[in-house]
């Protein structure tokens, strides 16, 4: 991959942008800038998305407002500000190990250039991708419609098992909330730098448990959708 450093300025491979993500907090980024006018922006400000190359860029509300047209030909797509929770969302017996993610969380998020959908989920080496296997991830999506209202690039589903009973299958077992993607990077972020051993260990499970608390607290229940057809 390449870093270009235009008139916009040099564009950020993903885990360069994570860290910068990731290094606002505690010890505040003095004198951030847009990545694309230069602008000086505020500790926390919007992101957009380079399509091709997945790189997350920080922008000032200006350069944001440019790319929010959904389905325009562009190349950046800015990353919207919504949180949905899906109090319905169900996986059948089986279903989540049918999706072949080795662990009770994961982000799942279309890749509209590639023309799939991904899972990553934290581990010890920081973000592990592999794509959905097609069929069980259409049953997923048929069983709950409303996650057709993920919008490609820009949005991730974040899916939990919600206890640490695996044996317990059905509904409630899993919580399903749709997040901004660069939460979903900012957390990968903050668990690379705590994870410690296979599972992540104690400070791991707390940036976990306060991620959820975050996400669960600012999520309005996903609307009603008659027929939505998935991407
Ligand atoms: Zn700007
Ligand atoms: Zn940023």
């Amino acid at each position: 991959m390449t870093t270009t450093a235009g008139p916009g300025g040099p564009r950020l491979e993903p885990l360069t942008a994570l860290r910068r993500v990731t290094s606002t907090r505690p010890p505040p980024v003095v004198g951030e800038r847009c990545e694309m006018c230069a602008e000086p922006v505020a500790d926390i400000h919007q992101h957009v998305v380079n399509l091709e190359s997945r790189a997350l860029l920080c922008t000032c509300r200006g350069c944001y407002l440019l790319f929010t047209a959904e389905g325009a030909e562009l190349r950046y797509r800015a990353v919207p500000d919504r949180y949905l929770a899906f109090p319905a969302f169900t996986l059948g017996p089986g279903q989540w190990d049918e999706l072949d993610i080795p662990v009770g969380l994961a982000f799942l998020f279309r890749n509209s250039v590639q023309g799939r959908t991904i899972a990553f989920y934290p581990g010890p080496a920081g973000a592990t991708e592999s794509e959905l296997p097609l069929e069980p991830w259409g049953a997923v999506v048929a069983a709950n419609p409303q996650l057709g209202l993920l919008q490609p690039d820009v949005e991730a589903l974040l899916v939990r098992a919600a206890g640490r009973d695996r044996s317990r299958e059905g509904d409630g077992a899993y919580t399903c909330h749709l997040v901004p993607i660069d939460a979903c990077y900012e957390l990968v972020g903050r668990l690379r730098q705590v994870w410690r051993g296979f599972d992540g260990g104690q400070d791991a499970a707390r940036a976990m448990d306060e991620f959820f608390a975050t996400v669960s607290a600012r999520s309005r229940p996903a609307p009603p959708v008659d027929q939505v057809s998935p991407r």
